[in-house]
């Protein structure tokens, strides 16, 4: 699943693709691809025009003017360019031609969505309404962190709680715990000042670096040009389990913490 690096680098894509450039046809497969429907869908976009992309949290934000599009592209979820329009199916789920190119489609939307918003009802959606802080905002602080690690509950299951921090998912999450040398399975209320700091720090340079170098594909992830990312080349623990650390050398193990496959070196990240 695209996680905060991914999705910005697909929203800038769409951002040099397409800003400036009015919509000509759009279109949904079904119904649950988009809160304005298969007729409010089309109606409602086309003959505006792109004005900016942005995003929250995991979720790409389009700037249509009077109409906000909120997409997310969960699991499998790409965004892709045609050669020419077509209709919209069950892989091409929905589909949005600008004047002159590109056809862009945003496919296999199905446990993702294209909604429609206004624009000032934006922080309604569901999943905007409960989202932390972004990490690159000013509100994305040490003492912000110091603050909600008072609870009790395992630090990976925090970070990966879009309403603590927005973006982060399984990937960054274990980098970022491996590069602070914290087990995932810590209580956040037991944490150190030194070791919030360092979770602070890792957080904002690992999600430059991985945007730097567009993203982690290990899955389906590629860009809007259809390139992969490179930062899975960069990853120290997730997806190596039975590697040697490239710290120590001690044997990367796989578990699960928080619901989620976990990657750990058992003497970077002690358990206490
Ligand atoms: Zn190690």
């Amino acid at each position: 699943m695209p996680e905060l690096p991914e999705v910005t680098v697909i929203s800038e894509d769409l951002r040099e693709l397409a800003v400036g450039k009015e919509v000509v046809r759009a279109g949904i497969f079904r119904d649950d691809v988009s809160n304005a429907g298969v007729a409010g869908f089309p109606a409602k976009l086309v003959g505006r025009t792109l004005e900016g992309t942005g995003r929250r949290g995991k979720i790409i934000t389009l700037d249509f003017g009077e109409v906000t599009g909120v997409v997310h592209l969960v699991i499998s979820g790409r965004v892709v360019q045609l050669p020419a329009w077509r209709e919209p199916d069950k892989t091409h789920t929905a589909i949005v031609e600008f004047e002159g190119g590109p056809v862009l489609a945003f496919k296999k939307l199905w446990l993702g969505y294209f909604d429609l918003y206004e624009p000032e009802r934006v922080g309604e959606h569901p999943l905007i309404s409960r989202l932390g802080p972004d990490p690159f905002s000013e509100d994305f602080t040490v003492e912000y962190l110091k603050n909600v690690f008072k609870r009790k509950a395992s630090i990976k299951g925090l970070l990966l709680d879009q309403s603590v921090v927005a973006g982060l998912g399984n990937i960054y999450v274990d980098e970022v715990l491996f590069a602070a040398g914290v087990h995932p399975i810590r209580k956040a209320n037991t944490l150190s000042s030194l070791e919030i700091e360092q979770i602070y720090s890792a957080t904002r340079g690992i999600l430059r670096e991985a945007i730097e170098l567009r993203g982690t594909t290990f899955d389906s992830y590629h860009d809007a040009f259809g390139e992969t990312g490179k930062y899975q080349h960069r990853l120290k623990v997730f997806t190596r389990a039975g590697e040697p650390c490239p710290v120590c050398g001690t044997e990367i193990r796989k578990s699960r913490v928080a619901g989620r496959g976990t990657h750990v070196c058992a003497t970077c990240q002690p358990v206490g």
